[in-house]
C-alpha cells in the first residue's frame, strides 16, 4: 500500500495526480471526505469495484455511494432529476448528502447492488474534490473500513483495517463531521431519510417545505440497504444508557470486566477515576459525539476494554444520527429516551 501523507490536507499537486494515477489505472485509494475515510474506485472499473467488495467485506446487496465533484458528471450515473433535488443539490452540495436518484442504465449494477437507484454526493474536502477532479470521471466510494467495523475517521483507522489489501492511502487529517452521510430520497410529497447524518431533518425541511421522516422498519419504508448489517460494532459490547442512568452506570462498573465509559463530561466527573473515560463533551452539543464515536470504539478495542458504558445524548438534529449509530452498535439499551 502506497501512502501519501499531508495532515493539514495540504497535499502537494504531485501527490494528487499520484493517488489519481493509481485509481485511473483500476486501483484502490483511501482518501479523506468531511464525513469519514472513503475507500475510492473508478465508477466505470467493475474490476477496481470488484476489489472494493473484497477488500472490506462488503456483502454485494450493499450498493455504493458514487462522489461527484462537478455538477456535470452527476448524467454519468443518474437521469430525471427533479426539481426539488436540485434544490437540494444547491443548498448543500458540496457537503454531507447523499440523494438516492434514479440510475442512469449505463451504470454498472455492480455500484448500485442491482437496485434501480443510485447514491450519489459532492464532498466538501478539498482533498476528495482534488483527486476526483484529477481523475476526471466519478468515484464510487464506501467507508474505507472492513465491512461491520467502526468507520474509519483517521488514517490509522483506514492501515488497521485494509493495510494489506488497497493500493493506496492519502493520509489528510482527521474527518471533521465524524459520522457518515445523510442518505436521503424524495418522493412528491415528503423527503425519507434512509440514514441520518449531519444534514438533519430540519435543514431538508426547511430547504423544501417538504416533510420529512426518518425510514424505519416499522412503517414499511425500508432504511438504506447497508443498514441491515451489524454495523459501527468495536469488538466490546456496548451497553446503552438513556436518561439519568448514573446508579446504574455505576453499578455496572465491576471491576473484573474490563469496562470504559463514554458520556458528558458531567457524568464523568461522578464516576470512580480508575475507570476508562471518554468525554462526549457538554450536554446538548453532539458535534464532540459524532467526531469523536467511532474513534473512541477502535481506541476501547486496542485497550483491550470488553464493555463500554455509553451515556445516550438527545436524539434531535446531528444527535439523532448519533443515536442512530449507537442504537445499531448497542447489545443492551437501559432506560427510556425522555
Ligand atoms: P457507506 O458508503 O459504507 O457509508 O454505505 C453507503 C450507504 O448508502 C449504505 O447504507 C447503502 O445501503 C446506502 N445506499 C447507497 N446507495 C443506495 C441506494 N441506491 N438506495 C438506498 N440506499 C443506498
Ligand atoms: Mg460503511
Amino acid at each position: 500500500m502506497r501512502v501519501f501523507s499531508a495532515p493539514q490536507g495540504n497535499f502537494s499537486d504531485n501527490d494528487i495526480a499520484a493517488a489519481a494515477d493509481i485509481l485511473k489505472a483500476g486501483g484502490v485509494v483511501a482518501f479523506p471526505t468531511e464525513t469519514v475515510y472513503g475507500l475510492g474506485a473508478r465508477y466505470d472499473c467493475e474490476t477496481a469495484i470488484k476489489k472494493i467488495f473484497a477488500a472490506k467485506g462488503r456483502p454485494a446487496d450493499n450498493p455504493l455511494i458514487v462522489h461527484i465533484a462537478h455538477p456535470e458528471e452527476l448524467a454519468m450515473v443518474a437521469q430525471s432529476i427533479s426539481p426539488q433535488e436540485e434544490k437540494l443539490m444547491l443548498y448543500f452540495w458540496p457537503g454531507p448528502l447523499t440523494l438516492v436518484l434514479t440510475k442512469n442504465p449505463a451504470l454498472s449494477g455492480l455500484v448500485t447492488a442491482g437496485l434501480s437507484t443510485v447514491g450519489v454526493r459532492m464532498p466538501s474536502h478539498p482533498v476528495a474534490l482534488r483527486l476526483i477532479t484529477a481523475v476526471g470521471v466519478p468515484i464510487v466510494a464506501p467507508s474505507a473500513n472492513l465491512s461491520g467495523r467502526p468507520s474509519p475517521t483517521a488514517a490509522r483507522h483506514v492501515a488497521e483495517d485494509l493495510a494489506g489489501s488497497i493500493d493506496a492511502l492519502c493520509d489528510g487529517g482527521e474527518t471533521t463531521v465524524g459520522l457518515e452521510s445523510t442518505v436521503a430520497r424524495v418522493y412528491f410529497d415528503r423527503i425519507v431519510v434512509l440514514r441520518p447524518g449531519s444534514v438533519t431533518r430540519a435543514m431538508l425541511q426547511e430547504a423544501t417545505q417538504l416533510p420529512v421522516v426518518l425510514a424505519t422498519h416499522a412503517d414499511g419504508v425500508p432504511e438504506a440497504p447497508g443498514m441491515k448489517y451489524v454495523h459501527y460494532a468495536p469488538r466490546a459490547e456496548i451497553f446503552l444508557y438513556l436518561g439519568d442512568q448514573i446508579s446504574a452506570m455505576t453499578a455496572a462498573l465491576d471491576n473484573e470486566a474490563k469496562v470504559a465509559v463514554i458520556a458528558h463530561s458531567d457524568t464523568l466527573e461522578l464516576l470512580p477515576s480508575t475507570v476508562r473515560k471518554f468525554t462526549l463533551g457538554a450536554r446538548g452539543c453532539a458535534d464532540l459525539a459524532a467526531r469523536k464515536l467511532y474513534a473512541y470504539l477502535r481506541e476501547a478495542d486496542g485497550m483491550g476494554i470488553e464493555r463500554i458504558l455509553v451515556e445516550g445524548i438527545v436524539p434531535e438534529g446531528l444527535g439523532e444520527a448519533v443515536m442512530n449509530r449507537l442504537r445499531k452498535a448497542a447489545s443492551r439499551v437501559i432506560g427510556e429516551q425522555k
